[in-house]
């Protein structure tokens, strides 16, 4: 680790870009260094830069050029940034970085991470890249905080969470992940990646790659949301986001948003029957679709989630846990030919014995 941040040292075609050092002095070697030297605080097991020089190819541009008069060249490479924490990271988290690599001489040095911002491509941020995070460690969990945040107390709310969970889904999961409370919600659009608006939302799970071959999933609360959230209320927040982290190893690219995030209120709302009486309230009879999740007010997301609810509290009251958990599993394996619409379906059909519009239609004539 400290020989990556003191030379990390990538090769194609016997020519070596290093990192950082070439130019420890200009804004990104010192901001590079900055997040390592708190990366190196961490339990991290491994690190890496992996170039794909040939997946997107060079991505400089002639204006890019013009912003390293002193350079010889320029180039512009995605690369990835890797790493696993030890004890929750199975295999290492990838996170897209786009470098700028310049030469001057015989010697390249990485130069930027943001020269491509002006066309939305932004290197993923860690909350380290923030500063030196306040670390909590419980057995199952690592809880990371910006500078001042009580993640200690964060982390012990979300063990309860985890053994929530952990009752009503049966589902097998690694039952550990990692909890990240940044600063503000600006930081959390940087640490995601979002390409929506972010500010209705309180918490996130997030992962990169695909469900079922995710390499570590880690939940992001928002401080603000918490900080004026009630005992009750932040366990029901993060019991939410810890279903999404324990459902992802049975989930899939079928998967509708509507199962998940209805299943999630499910288990977050267990045994209050106000907030079910409340989603049955919104439930117009229309299974929710997947953009709905994303466009629209915070009014309009949040029906959209008492409608998942409505929708998934009537699949378990009708069918039970067990053919819920089946029904889901199933879904998150079908892949291969056919519309997704057709896959859902073909599960419903092999699980409750009824199409998805059929579905459709008891739940609706049942509220
Ligand atoms: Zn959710």
């Amino acid at each position: 680790l400290l020989a990556a941040r003191a030379e990390a040292v990538i090769e194609r075609d016997g020519t070596a870009f290093r990192r950082t050092l070439a130019d420890p002095k200009g804004p990104y070697g010192r901001a590079a260094i900055r997040s390592f030297d708190a990366l190196v605080t961490l339990p991290v097991r491994s690190y890496s830069l992996v170039p794909s020089f040939d997946a997107l190819g060079d991505l400089g541009r002639p204006r890019d050029e013009v912003r390293y008069p002193a350079a010889d060249e320029v180039r512009i490479y995605l690369v990835q940034e890797r790493y696993a924490f030890d004890g929750f990271d199975e295999r290492a988290v990838f996170q897209d970085h786009y470098l700028t690599f310049v030469r001057r001489a015989d010697r390249w040095s990485i130069a930027s991470d943001s020269d491509l911002e002006d066309v939305g491509l932004f290197s993923q941020k860690n909350i380290w890249d923030f500063g030196a995070p306040e670390v909590s460690r419980s057995e199952n969990l690592l809880g990371l905080g910006a500078p001042g945040s009580d993640v200690a107390a964060l982390l012990d709310v979300a063990e309860t969470a985890r053994r929530r969970v952990i009752e009503r889904w049966s589902r097998p999961w690694s039952e550990r992940t990692v909890l990240i409370q940044p600063a503000d919600s600006e930081q959390i659009a940087h640490i995601i990646q979002a390409t929506y608006d972010v500010a209705p939302y309180v918490a996130f799970a997030f992962w990169t790659g695909g469900a079922k071959d995710f390499p570590g999933a880690r939940i992001i609360a928002e401080p603000e949301a918490f900080a004026s959230a009630s005992a009750e209320r932040a366990l029901s927040i993060l019991t939410h986001e810890m279903f999404h982290v324990a459902a992802l190893e049975s989930s899939g690219p079928s998967m509708p948003h509507f199962i998940d995030e209805g299943y999630a209120q499910w288990i977050q709302y267990l045994g209050d029957a106000a907030a079910l009486t409340r989603a049955h309230g919104y439930a117009d009879g229309d299974l929710p679709e997947d953009h709905e999740f994303f466009i629209g007010s915070a009014d309009e997301i949040y029906a959209v989630y008492q409608r998942s609810l409505s929708a998934v509290a009537y699949l378990i009251d009708r069918w039970g846990e067990g053919k819920a958990e089946r029904l889901y599993a199933r879904i998150g394996s079908m892949d291969g030919p056919g519309t997704a619409a057709a896959r859902l379906d073909a599960a419903f059909e092999a699980v409750l014995g009824l199409s998805l519009n059929d579905f459709e239609g008891a739940w609706a004539s049942s509220i």
